[in-house]
């Protein structure tokens, strides 16, 4: 049949495809197959892959890295002995090929013996701009949930990312960008001890806990990490998008506030 309206704009179809694309992304949608109709190759055996094979599997995680394997990667890590001293180790770090890329290391931010740690993908441009974590449109939004929803200051709280500095164009990070950032992370956990962590959206959940089931049936499950509660809900980026779910991260959010023994702020009520 002929098309009489007026051409699409590229720039729209781009722009839809893009939100879509990230929508199962946030899903748990890994990667297309190379040739249409065809499956995609079938993942390596290692654990994680496996995992998502049986759903009981996928939710066994395996054992965070021991102390030992996390101070081998970097020696000299084990001597950070507060935040401060983490970040003077991690200094200007050249260990993956974002550095040269970026323009700040992107640490973290908030109360260094927060009882609430929120745990991020990775930097975007506003933060890669600012150098602090969460700060663009997702941020604002994820300051709503801590101020608005918790009734908590943003400044209350630890927030920080898997990955420390921006993949070009927002891309996924790739598995040896996050090996080589992921013992700081650890670090950090560690030093800053948070009653509860909140996992925010697909990547950062996976990673910390080394499966591929999707955040869509994570979410809301209670979690541990290193020997700490955490709560995987969805991306505030997710939620941007698709705002009907905002309502089942609120209810992640009772759950953490319960597991603090937090009560929800009164109307109009804010830190
Ligand atoms: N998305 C993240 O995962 N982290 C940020 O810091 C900003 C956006």
């Amino acid at each position: 049949m002929e098309h009489k309206g007026p051409a699409p704009d590229r720039r729209v179809i781009f722009a839809s495809l893009r939100d879509y694309l990230e929508q199962i992304r946030e899903e748990g949608l890994e990667g297309l197959p190379a040739t249409p109709g065809k499956p995609p190759a079938a993942p390596p055996k290692a654990a994680p892959a496996a995992a998502a094979e049986s759903p009981a599997a996928a939710r066994e995680p395996l054992p965070a890295p021991t102390a030992i394997e996390l101070f081998s990667a970097y020696p000299g890590l084990e001597k950070t002995t507060d935040l401060a001293a983490l970040r003077e180790f991690i200094g200007d770090c050249q260990r993956c090929k974002l550095a040269p890329t970026r323009i700040n290391l992107v640490f973290g931010v908030g109360n260094p013996s927060a009882e609430l740690m929120f745990v991020g993908e990775g930097p975007g441009a506003d933060e890669d701009a600012r150098g602090e974590p969460f700060v663009g449109r997702a941020g604002q939004l994820l300051t709503d949930i801590i101020e608005r929803g918790m009734g908590m200051a943003r400044a209350a709280v630890y927030i920080c990312n898997v990955i420390k500095c921006r993949p070009p164009g927002n891309r996924n990070p790739e598995p040896d960008e996050v090996v080589a950032c992921e013992p700081f992370l650890l670090r950090q956990i560690d030093l800053v001890r948070p009653r509860v962590i909140v996992g925010l959206g697909t990547f950062a959940v996976q990673s910390l806990l080394k499966v591929k089931t999707p955040i869509s049936r994570l979410r809301g499950t209670w979690q541990q990490v290193r020997g700490i509660r955490m709560m995987p809900t969805f991306h505030p980026a997710y939620l941007l998008r698709n705002p009907a779910d905002k309502r089942l991260v609120w209810a992640d959010i009772q759950e953490v506030m319960k597991a603090l023994g937090r009560s929800a702020p009164k109307r109009g009520e804010r830190p």
